[in-house]
C-alpha cells in the first residue's frame, strides 16, 4: 500500500531561531535555505522564489548575487595570472590548454555553492 505523501505546512518565521553568521553561511554553502536550513535553494538550475520550508523570499533582484559571483569567479583567474607572472610558461599548446581547463574547473564546478553563499550573505544583510 503506497504511503500518501503529506506536505508539511511552512514554518512560521517566529518559530525559527535566527541562525548565526557561520551557520547561515554554511547552510548557503550546502545549498539550503540560510534561515531554516531545510528548504533547497535551487529548483533545477534556477534559484527558487521562496523557501519551501519557512517561506523566506529569496531576492527577486540578483544584482548583489551577480556581483559576488563575478568577484569569486575571478579568484582562480587571478591565481592563473599570478602563476604566469611568477614564471609559468608553456610553449606546448596541450599544456596551455590543460592550464586553462584547470583554471575553469573551480569556476564552473562551484557555481551553485557560490550562489548559495551569495544568497546567505544577502539574507544576513537583509536581516540586520
Ligand atoms: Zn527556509
Amino acid at each position: 500500500m503506497p504511503e500518501i505523501e503529506r506536505s508539511r505546512p511552512p514554518l512560521r518565521p517566529s518559530m525559527i531561531a535566527a541562525p548565526g553568521i557561520r551557520l547561515a553561511l554554511k547552510r548557503g554553502l550546502c545549498r539550503k535555505c540560510p534561515r531554516c536550513g531545510e528548504g533547497p535553494l535551487f529548483r533545477g538550475l534556477a534559484i527558487r522564489e521562496r523557501c519551501s520550508s519557512c517561506d523566506l523570499i529569496f531576492p527577486p533582484d540578483y544584482g548583489d548575487i551577480w556581483l559576488f559571483m563575478v568577484f569569486t569567479a575571478r579568484l582562480p583567474i587571478l591565481l592563473g595570472i599570478a602563476l604566469f607572472y611568477f614564471g609559468f610558461r608553456s610553449a606546448d599548446l596541450g599544456r596551455a590548454a590543460i592550464f586553462f581547463v584547470l583554471l575553469a574547473i573551480p569556476v564552473l564546478g562551484t557555481i551553485r555553492e557560490r550562489q548559495g553563499l551569495a544568497l546567505a550573505l544577502d539574507y544576513l544583510t537583509r536581516r540586520m
